[in-house]
């Protein structure tokens, strides 16, 4: 029998605040452990929470930025659980009326757009993290205690590992253009959880699930659910019937075991926290919010592909930089280049300059204006391609304009047809064995030229170099 796979997944994104989500400690990752810490967020009785702002903030951006409705009007509930990284015991998370509901992901996966529906976004705070030690037993670190998250539930669209891989790369893209999330994998700002099930292809029911936790990277994600889908068909093939049932995910022995099974579900008997007041979201803040929102990512890679005629690659690896896609948009806007002239030096000199240097556009000196300058000054034949990537380096690296740089180190092109003439004569006069063989009917064209170029100093117009030789190897 053919199966088809059926993915859903439950995303987890650490919003880049400055304080955490109930208490006004710094929600930065990487600091001494436990010196992020008050009475609110390591759960001292009689402690109250406040809400901050920000994060209602960045879920509703979220929300917008997928389609989603917004619960103008939405609040906090307490997911209750015991865990030592959890020290008041539950957890402050929303329950049955989440700030955004029913939105949609669009994407594409090897040149097929594909959807996937948001059943939610909801607002929650992150529990601390158990550091196990070799010698002292186990710490709990409560930096990460209170530090604010949005939950993404998808509907269960997804049907193979490489949808679920393109689905997630779209969440992180867009939570870099909206510039709510850090999107540093390395440091867990972006986790997911896996509920793969099985059944006969053709069947519309579905098929009873498993959850997948602790997979930590992309990648990870493709390796668990491949894992878990070929399992749950052996599984079936074999005479089984699959168990709903939770299990880990070891990315290194390239297995999943299980964590609990269905009988020991957890309760968690959600209530409204009675500390905090509902949340009310009015007209004109969800206003400033989408007016906040700027075109997204697939947007501008169909853009880049129908307006611009860009290959899939060079329009997912632009679209997929805010930094690199604004800049291609702005010069593009300027009127004075070709949007393919921009676009071919952010994708090869500029990102070759930024993978070098490991560093980020947007922490550079490079504007999309002294990028315009530079192709201008190219096209123009004031200074020759060659001479540009100099300058390129420069741009970044200093606030000069591409014509200071130019001034300082002396890379005008000479493109004076009197200057280029004596250099080429020069030329002709020293090389008498190329001029020879010239006559003997050998191509020597290239050796000239480069002669040229060379006594030039590298300055010489190439066009017109070429030009006056070809005239002056004729006259011979
Ligand atoms: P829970 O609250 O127990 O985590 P939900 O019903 O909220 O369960 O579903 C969680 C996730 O599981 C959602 O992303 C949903 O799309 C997915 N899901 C639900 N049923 C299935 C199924 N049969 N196969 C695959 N994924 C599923
Ligand atoms: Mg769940
Ligand atoms: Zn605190």
């Amino acid at each position: 029998m053919k199966y088809e796979a059926v993915i859903g997944l439950e995303v987890h994104a650490e919003l880049s605040t400055k304080s955490k989500i109930y208490c006004s400690c710094s929600a930065k990752f990487g600091a001494g452990i436990n010196t992020h810490t008050c009475p609110v967020c390591t759960g001292m009785p009689g402690a109250l929470p406040v809400l901050n702002r920000q994060v209602v903030h960045y879920a509703a951006k979220m929300g917008l930025a997928t389609g989603c409705t917004i619960n103008q009007l939405c609040k906090a509930d307490r997911k209750n659980y015991f865990y030592p990284d959890l020290p008041k015991a539950y957890q402050i998370s929303q329950f049955d009326v989440p700030i955004c509901e029913n939105g949609e992901v669009w994407f594409y996966v090897n040149g097929e757009k594909k959807c996937c529906r948001l059943e939610r976004i909801h607002f929650e705070e992150d529990a601390g993290k158990l550091l196990h030690e070799e010698i002292d037993g186990t710490v709990v670190d409560f930096n990460r205690c209170g530090v604010p998250l949005i939950e993404m539930v998808t509907r269960p669209d997804l049907r193979s590992s490489a949808e679920a891989k393109e689905f997630l790369e779209t969440i992180k893209t867009t939570l870099s253009y909206l510039d709510i999330c850090d999107c540093k994998m390395e440091e867990g700002s972006i986790r997911c959880d896996i509920n793969v099930s099985i059944r006969p292809e053709g069947s519309e029911e579905l098929g009873t699930r498993v959850e997948m936790k602790n997979v930590n990277t992309f990648s990870g994600a493709v390796r668990a659910i491949d894992y878990e889908i070929k399992r749950q068909i052996d599984l079936v093939e074999a005479g089984g019937t699959v168990q709903q049932e939770t299990r880990r995910w070891d990315d290194v022995k390239m297995k999943n075991t299980v964590m609990r099974t269905k009988e020991d579900a957890q309760d968690y008997r959600y209530f409204p926290d009675p500390d905090l007041i509902a949340v009310e979201i009015d007209d004109a803040w969800l206003e400033k919010i989408r007016s906040e929102i700027p075109e997204l990512p697939v947007s501008r890679y169909e853009r880049y592909r129908n307006e611009y005629g860009m290959t899939a690659m060079e329009a997912r690896q632009l679209s997929d930089s805010f930094a690199k896609a604004t800049m291609l948009d702005e010069a593009a806007a300027s009127g004075k280049v070709k949007p393919k002239a921009a676009a071919n030096w952010i994708l090869s000199d500029v990102s070759k300059y930024l993978n070098d240097t490991e560093k980020e556009l947007e922490a550079t000196a490079l504007t999309s204006e002294k990028l315009v300058d530079l192709i201008c000054l190219i096209d123009s034949g004031t200074i020759s391609g060659n001479a540009g990537k100099k300058v390129l380096v420069q741009l970044f690296e200093t606030d000069e304009s591409a014509e200071q740089i130019v001034e300082r180190l002396g890379l005008k092109q000479v493109s004076d047809e009197g200057a280029i003439l004596s250099i080429v004569q020069d030329v002709l006069a020293k090389n008498e064995k190329a001029v020879a063989d010239f006559k003997a009917g050998k191509n020597v064209t290239g050796f000239l030229v480069g002669q040229c170029m060379k006594a030039s100093k590298g300055q010489g117009n190439p066009q017109v170099i070429n030009k006056l030789l070809a005239a002056e190897l004729q006259k011979l």
